[in-house]
Formats: structure tokens, C-alpha cells, sequence
């Protein structure tokens, strides 16, 4: 079937496979993008809760530190297509941007629908053709070509770029496909893992503050004590979940491995244990008839101050006044540090991204080709590359596809 052969195959129809294939079709190759799904960018449309986080605003020397350890991996993608970059190539699409707090970049719609169909449309200008409702199920390699099996239909192409993504939320058609792809063609796969995601805690008091939220903690372990991460936390059923705790579950990964994590909560990050101890002595002496119970609302939510007159042995209803030095001492060592100890995380189906994946280093990072089989490139999620939350991701999945898409084209 003549009208099958290409000269470069996309198997992915998210973020880096639209940016590669964009990338490929406008150096004039005749380009196919190959989607499983009936649709393109079904993650895309889901991320940062519809209103996509697309990027954030760092200068790539500190892009890149946040990323670590994939910094070095990631170099050469990020400085040859930096945050900045991506949001003038948007903007020249009719995509307005705008920079929020934590230095996220959201789109000014906050609809990622908008950034899909600036992506689409620029697949159908380059010329792109775009195939829905393919799945790719095997690939073969003869020394001229690939095929791509996809049911009854054969695909071939010369150059190959596996965009497939990871394994989380699968029901966006993620399934975690492009590693069995990359494994068939040589690669080694680093067991996919949920990163980004909330935790599990043996504590059993946590069920009891599920659903609490609190704005603004810092959560560290005895190994990151010297880089705390910062933002909000929700308590589970089950442990904890928000903001701060997905970024925190990505730097305790390793360490979990290994055993449970005694993790640190600092209730009151803004001051510090003087200060706090001050401002805990000045509340008892301005309301010394009023009870622990109502002393602890100024500082956390009524629940969680049931828990610290549980967990420092007070009787909630002990009045300020007669509070003895002792408990004083420990209801401010727990509001700057609470005690969890992490046991595991939330299954990956329900993680932000997959930590693991295509071995990075069997892939080269200045043109995302495979160093095992010429002309096959990978990029994206599939790749055993992470960043933290705040639209690291994204960009990553852009800056890879898009030097994929060159690379191949070249
Ligand atoms: C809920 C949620 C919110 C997020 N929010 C943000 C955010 O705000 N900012 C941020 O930076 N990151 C965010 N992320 C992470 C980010 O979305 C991903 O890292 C990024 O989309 C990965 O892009 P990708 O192209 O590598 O993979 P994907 O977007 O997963 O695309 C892979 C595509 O390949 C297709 N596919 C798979 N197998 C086959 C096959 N065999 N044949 C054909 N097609 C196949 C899939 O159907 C899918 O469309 C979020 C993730 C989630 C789950």
C-alpha cells in the first residue's frame, strides 16, 4: 500500500508527538502521526486540571536543576527549546500565555483546548497526516525501513519517533504501549513507577483529617532537610495528597525503595521555632482562660488541633493558662514538625507522570535518537525522564519532541 509509506511515523498523538511530528513535516518529509485514540491530546486536555500548566517561566540553568537528576539527559532539549521559546512559538499561534505565582506559565484562556488545536492546526499546515484510531501493536526493523502494525494495516517509514507516553491515567490512552515497542527494538525499560502522586502514611490518625487542606507547609525527611519542599497538602483517607506532597513524593522515590520515610511537616513554615514559641506564649498570656482547643484554632484547622492535643497527651479542654512548660514545648515542636512516616504511594494509574521507562542512557540527549537502532527516536514521557510539578512536564514533552522531529528530519 503505497499510500502507507512515509518518511517519518509519529506513534503518539500527545504533547511531544504533535510537536515532533510538527517538527518533521515542516522540513517538507512526508510525515504521519499515528493515534490510538479517536482523538489527539486527550492528557493534554486533562493537565492542570483543564486550564494547562504549559511551562514555567525559569531560565534553563535553574529549569534544569529542578529537574535533577535528569538534568544532564535533559540539557541539550531545554537550552535548544526553552520555556521562553515555547511561549513565542504559542504566541505566533494566537496562544496568549501568562505567568502566575510559583512562576507557572498558564494559558491566558485557561483552556487547554486552546493549546491543542494551535497544535493540530500546526500538524495540518506542515502537512502532517494525522491517523485516529490506530493502535500501533508492533513494530519491525529491516535495514531500509520500519513497519508499524497497526491490525490490518501496515505502516513503513524510515525514521521512527516513539511518543507514546508512560503508564499514568491510561484511560487518556497512555498504557504504558511505547515501552513493550521500545523493549521489541532493544531497549531496556527502568520499571515504570507512579511519581508525582499522593502518599500513604501508617499513621491512622490521617483518616480522621481527610479532606483538610492547609494552604502553605513545608514537608521534608531527615535526607532533604536542607531543601524542604513548600505548597499545600490535603489529608486522605489513606495519607496525603496537594501540591507540596506530589512534588515531595518525587524526591523521596528512591528512598522509598528502600524502607518507609519518616517525613516532616512544618505546620507554620513562616516562623521559626522561637518565634513560634514566642507567639504560642503571647496567645496563652492575651487567653489564658480560654481552652487548648480554642488556643490551636489560630494556628490549623479544628481537626488537626485534636490530633496535636492527642499527640502531645493534652485534654483538648485544658485552659491555657494551666498548660504545663512540658506540653507547651511539644504542642510547638509538632505544629513545626509533625510526624508521618510515608509507607508507599497511591497506584500509578492515578499519578501525575510515570517515573521509569525507556533507558535514558541508550538514547542520545542532542538529538533524542536511539544509540541501539539508527533512525528509531524516542521522546516524551516514554523516556525515563521526570520534572516536578509547576509545568516542568509539558515543557519537557516539547522540548524533546521537538528535537526529535528535527533530528529526524535531518
Ligand atoms: C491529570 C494530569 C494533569 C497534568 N497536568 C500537567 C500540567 O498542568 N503541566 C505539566 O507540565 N504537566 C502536566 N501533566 C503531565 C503531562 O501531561 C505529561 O507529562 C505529558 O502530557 C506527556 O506527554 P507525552 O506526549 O509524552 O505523552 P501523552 O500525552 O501521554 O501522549 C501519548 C499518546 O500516545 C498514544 N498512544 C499510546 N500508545 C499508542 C499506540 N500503541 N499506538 C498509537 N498511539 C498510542 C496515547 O493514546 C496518547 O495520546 C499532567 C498529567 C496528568 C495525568
Amino acid at each position: 500500500m503505497p499510500f502507507n509509506n512515509y518518511d517519518v511515523c509519529v506513534i503518539g498523538g500527545g504533547a511531544s508527538g504533535l510537536m515532533a511530528a510538527a517538527a518533521a513535516a515542516e522540513s517538507g518529509l512526508k510525515t504521519a502521526l499515528i493515534e490510538k485514540n479517536t482523538s489527539m491530546g486527550r492528557k493534554l486536555l486533562v493537565t492542570g486540571g483543564g486550564r494547562c500548566n504549559v511551562t514555567n517561566i525559569l531560565e534553563p540553568q535553574e529549569f534544569l536543576r529542578r529537574c535533577r537528576p535528569y538534568d544532564r539527559f535533559l540539557r541539550h532539549s531545554i537550552y535548544s527549546f526553552p520555556p521562553r521559546a515555547l511561549m513565542e512559538f504559542l504566541t505566533q499561534r494566537g496562544v496568549e500565555t501568562k505567568v502566575l505565582e510559583s512562576n507557572c506559565v498558564f494559558l491566558s484562556g485557561e483552556r487547554a483546548y486552546e493549546l491543542l488545536e494551535a497544535l493540530l492546526e500546526e500538524n495540518r499546515r506542515s502537512g502532517t497526516s494525522m491517523v485516529y484510531g490506530r493502535r500501533v501493536e508492533a513494530v519491525e526493523k529491516s535495514d531500509e525501513h520500519f513497519s508499524l502494525i497497526c491490525g490490518k494495516d501496515t505502516y513503513t517509514c524510515r525514521k521512527l519517533i516513539i511518543a507514546a507516553g508512560g503508564a499514568s491515567w491510561p484511560q487518556t490512552g497512555s498504557t504504558g504501549d511505547g515501552y513493550a515497542l521500545a523493549a521489541s527494538l532493544g531497549h531496556r525499560i527502568a520499571e515504570p513507577r507512579a511519581c508525582l502522586v499522593p502518599l500513604e502514611v501508617k499513621e491512622n490518625w490521617v483518616s480522621r483529617l481527610a479532606g483538610v487542606s492547609l494552604p502553605a507547609v513545608s514537608i521534608s525527611c531527615r535526607q532533604t532537610k536542607k531543601h524542604p519542599v513548600t505548597g499545600g497538602l490535603v489529608f486522605t483517607d489513606t495519607g496525603i495528597g496537594g501540591p507540596a506532597v506530589l512534588n515531595f513524593s518525587r524526591e523521596i522515590l528512591p528512598l522509598l525503595e528502600q524502607s518507609p520515610v519518616e517525613a516532616f511537616i512544618d505546620l507554620m513554615p513562616d516562623l521559626n521555632i522561637e518565634e513560634l514559641g514566642e507567639r504560642f506564649a503571647a496567645s496563652i498570656t492575651a487567653n489564658p482562660k480560654s481552652n487548648f482547643y480554642s488556643l490551636m484554632r489560630e494556628y490549623v484547622p479544628r481537626s488537626l488541633g485534636n490530633v496535636i492535643a492527642d499527640l502531645a497527651g493534652i485534654n483538648p479542654r485544658t485552659q491555657a493558662a494551666v498548660l504545663p512548660k512540658a506540653q507547651r514545648r511539644r504542642t510547638v515542636s509538632l505544629l513545626k514538625s509533625l510526624e508521618l512516616t510515608i509507607t508507599g504511594t497511591r497506584p500509578l494509574k492515578i499519578a501525575t507522570v510515570t517515573r521509569g521507562g525507556a533507558a535514558n542512557d541508550q538514547i542520545d540527549p542532542k538529538t533524542m535518537e536511539s544509540k541501539l537502532c539508527p533512525g528509531l527516536y524516542l521522546c516524551g514521557e516514554v523516556i525515563d525522564i521526570d520534572g516536578p510539578c509547576g509545568g516542568f512536564n509539558l515543557q519537557i514533552a516539547f522540548s524533546t519532541g521537538r528535537l526529535a522531529g528535527m533530528s529526524a528530519a535531518l
